[in-house]
Parts: C-alpha cells; sequence; structure tokens
C-alpha cells in the first residue's frame, strides 16, 4: 500500500501459491499497531466524507463531531451511528442517489442496489478505483480463504444488482483464478450445474451452503455422486451456514471433506469479505484493516469485550464513492481476540453472524422489514389490518407468504375478496421487490397479542443447526 489515500495497489502483485497469506505484513501485524494504521486511514476517511457529503457533514455537525477529533482509534466511538433507517430516509430527501455519493459522478463506474423495502430502491455507487481497491481487498480474502490462481471457481450466486456474487468475481479475476460466473435462480440451472461441474471439474464452489446442498441432491437425482465434481473448497457468503457445525458435517460429507470457508457482511459495506474465515477454523475473522468492524453492545452502543456478543458496526477506511462510517448492521455476533493457526491477528467471530437484534428477514438476498409489509397492508382497503409473515424454503429457493385478514365487509360482497388479493400481492412485489405469495384468511382468525406482536415466522431455521 502507498503512503496516499485513497490507496492505489500494485495490480500486478501476486504472492507465491504457498504463502500463507498475501500480505503477510497487514495480517500478522501486532494488533496494537494495527490500530494506529487504522487511525490514520480512518482520519482521511472521515476527513474525506465531511468534504465531500452533504450526508456526513450535516449530521456530524449535529452531533459536534469533527474528524480532527480523531486523534487515536478509541475516538471512533465519538462519530455517530447510521443505521438502514438513515439511508432510507436520505434516499427518500435527496432521489435517486442520496446525498453522500463522494465521488465526481464521471468516475463511477459500477451502480449496484437492492430494492429496500420501501420502493426505495438502496444505491451503491462504486468509483472505479473503488472497484479496483474492492477487488484487492477480496483477492486477499480469498487468497486466505485458500484460493489459487490455477483454481477454476464455479460462482453458483445470482449475478444481478446485488453485489454478492460481483465481489466474488472482482476478486477471483484480480488474483487470476479462472472464473466460471454460472449464476442461479433460473428454471433448469440446477440440473445444468450439474452437468457443468462434471465436464470442467471446478476446484472451487462458492454461493450459499443451502444452494451448495441443494446441488448436491439435484446431483443424487441425477444419478451423480457430489463428490465426482471434485471440490477442494467450499467458499460461502450470503447465510450464516458456512459456520454452523451441523451444515459444515453435512457438507464435508456429502462433497467428500472439502474445506469450507465462510465470509460476507453487507452489501452496502463492499468489500463485504471484510468479514471472512480461513481454512483452519469455522467463523470469519474480521479483516479490520479494510473495514473497521467492531461489536458493539446494542443497549449501550459501547465495544463488547472478547468472549462478548454484539453488534457489527462497519467503517470503510479505504472508499472514496460511497463511504459509510459506523453502520450499524443489525447483525448479531460474538468475538474473540484468540489466535488462530493462520497466523492472522485480527480478531474473530467464532460462530459467524447468527442473528438479529430486529425482525427483518433475509428472503432471496433482499432486505425484508415487517414494517414495509404493514405500510402496505395498512394502506389496502377491505383488510383488517392483522397479519403475518411466513419465510419457507423451496428447492433452496426462499419464498415469502404474506397472511392477511379481509373485513367482515369485504366478506359481503362476491369477488371482493380475490380483488384485494389481487390488489395486495400487486402492492407487496411493488415495494418488497420480490415477489411474495398471498393468503386472505376470515376476521379474526389470526391471532392478536397484547405484547409485541410476532409477526414473522421464519421456517428457514437458517441459525440453527438443523443439519445436525
Ligand atoms: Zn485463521
Amino acid at each position: 500500500m502507498t503512503a496516499e489515500w485513497p490507496p492505489v495497489y500494485d495490480p500486478s502483485y501476486v504472492p507465491p501459491d504457498d504463502q500463507e497469506h498475501w500480505s503477510p505484513a497487514l495480517e500478522t501485524m501486532h494488533p496494537a499497531e494495527r490500530d494506529v494504521l487504522i487511525a490514520a486511514k480512518l482520519r482521511r476517511q472521515a476527513a474525506w466524507a465531511y468534504e465531500r457529503s452533504p450526508f456526513y457533514r450535516k449530521r456530524w455537525d449535529e452531533a459536534g463531531f469533527r474528524p480532527e477529533q480523531l486523534k487515536t482509534l478509541d475516538d471512533v466511538r465519538r462519530i455517530p451511528i447510521v443505521t438502514k433507517e438513515d439511508l432510507r430516509q436520505d434516499l427518500l430527501d435527496n432521489p435517486p442517489f442520496g446525498s453522500n455519493v463522494c465521488a465526481d459522478w464521471r468516475d463511477i463506474l459500477r451502480v449496484h442496489g437492492s430494492s429496500g423495502t420501501t420502493g426505495i430502491p438502496t444505491v451503491i455507487a462504486i468509483s472505479k478505483g473503488d472497484w479496483e481497491r474492492i477487488g484487492e481487498a477480496h483477492a486477499r480474502v480469498e487468497w486466505g480463504a485458500g484460493v489459487r490462481p490455477g483454481d477454476t471457481v464455479f460462482m453458483a450466486a445470482p449475478f444481478s444488482l446485488y453485489m454478492g456474487a460481483w465481489g466474488m468475481l472482482v476478486g477471483a479475476e484480480r488474483m487470476g483464478a479462472k472464473c466460471f460466473p454460472f449464476g442461479a435462480g433460473a428454471p433448469g440451472q440446477t440440473r445444468m450445474a450439474v452437468r457443468w461441474c462434471l465436464a470442467a471439474r471446478p476446484s472451487v464452489f462458492y454461493g450459499t451452503p443451502s444452494f451448495c446442498l441443494y446441488l448436491a441432491e439435484t446431483a443424487k437425482e441425477e444419478g451423480v455422486d457430489p463428490k465426482d465434481f471434485g471440490f477442494r473448497l467450499l467458499f460461502f457468503s450470503g447465510e450464516p451456514g458456512g459456520s454452523i457445525p451441523g451444515t459444515r458435517r453435512a457438507l464435508e460429507r456429502v462433497y467428500g471433506g472439502p474445506v469450507i470457508v465462510d465470509s460476507g457482511s453487507t452489501g452496502e459495506m463492499t468489500p463485504w469479505m471484510s468479514n471472512g474465515g480461513c481454512r483452519h477454523a469455522p467463523g470469519m475473522h474480521l479483516w479490520q484493516d479494510m473495514v473497521y468492524t467492531q461489536l458493539l453492545n446494542p443497549d449501550t452502543r459501547e465495544a463488547a469485550p472478547y468472549g462478548g456478543e454484539g453488534v457489527p458496526v462497519y467503517t470503510h477506511l479505504e472508499r472514496a464513492s460511497q463511504p459509510l462510517i459506523r453502520f450499524w448492521s443489525g447483525d448479531l455476533a460474538s468475538w474473540t481476540d484468540e489466535p488462530c493457526a493462520c497466523g492472522r491477528t485480527y480478531p474473530t467471530m467464532p460462530r459467524g453472524i447468527y442473528g438479529r437484534v430486529d425482525d427483518m428477514v433475509v428472503v432471496r438476498g433482499e432486505n425484508v422489514y415487517p414494517s414495509a409489509v404493514e405500510n402496505v397492508v395498512r394502506a389496502t382497503p377491505g383488510l383488517t389490518g392483522e397479519f403475518r409473515m411466513v419465510v419457507s424454503r423451496e428447492r433452496a429457493m426462499d419464498e415469502l407468504a404474506v397472511l392477511a385478514e379481509y373485513t367482515a365487509e369485504a366478506a359481503d360482497s362476491p369477488d371482493a375478496v380475490d380483488r384485494i388479493a389481487r390488489q395486495l400481492q400487486s402492492d407487496l412485489g411493488a415495494t418488497l421487490g420480490i415477489r411474495a405469495g398471498v393468503q386472505l384468511k376470515p376476521p379474526g382468525e389470526l391471532e392478536r397479542t397484547q405484547f409485541k406482536a410476532r409477526r414473522v415466522i421464519d421456517e428457514r431455521d437458517l441459525y440453527q443447526d438443523s443439519f445436525a
């Protein structure tokens, strides 16, 4: 890394295959020394954002925070926290890209995003320089997982506006691995994947753990033993299973004992592989010199002690185009500073991400909040307003069903219930950005509660040891 900010990396650098670390000095640095490096990057990042982003200037002025106050890394606690709701409000106030694109618009190379939960798309604008830095960061983490230039990487994840698969691609390309951007989710594609994996014998699988299990199931239906694919490494993101012991055992069994590595934070934080594991143990290291990550106590919002549990809060350190500084993920994890056999000195989330502090669910890569469903249900005439969301999984694809009640008046009119159901389905689709099934029930059918309503029924058991 050069001393300039944002940093420029040598695009021709690739370590020898037998080297454990892509950047040994950075990855094995003493944590106290690393904190000094992070603080220096953070000062530059914060000053950049304050100068260019009306979003931060306004928030920080209101909070009395100035980038000059960042003397040591401990001063990070002075920076106000940013939530997804803050970003949503900024997009509403400043359509269509919000007020936090700090790069010259001419320098934006890619626009990604997610449909969000209110019909307002979350936009992720990435400059060319940032895209190169993301490639460098992801190459480092993929190297740490064990990917090498000689590998063929089968990428079984959707190539869409969603950042996931693209992050894998840009890192593998930077390293010089053979990229096989197969995709996922189209009808018949999984059967096709079975044939291609047999024919091309890729050495690395990239996708979600549940899609990987589904691929194995489909292979067996086709009379193919998944061991015959010859995967050496299964590299996951998008859901927690890569760090869940039972899921790991099931994958080891069906694929004949490949190395399994987990990764991923969230699309807005790209390089999202700044949470990324190694071949030595389950869980994910926090590559803090890429994205500074702390686990905060959800009540006090102070750093949780090692050994404790908290919400990962992320801070970009080298993002020129749309930096997020102290971004509250709402996820739940524990962390430790126990050493790892790989020699990296980063903190580790030994169980990966295992829950949420709010009731958001991720359905097919989209964040879905019950409050967004509630808005639509309440705005639809002929419904009582009571509802449930049921998330399930059919053949490795998430399905969302919304149960709501029609009113007694609606029940009196023939055709009305069908019409309301069609309206609700169409409005939900437009708002959530994903298809939702709708079931209407007679009034009073859904149980009422005086306490905080549990409106989300997640049947997928994503955080459970369901394959043990
Ligand atoms: Zn390790």
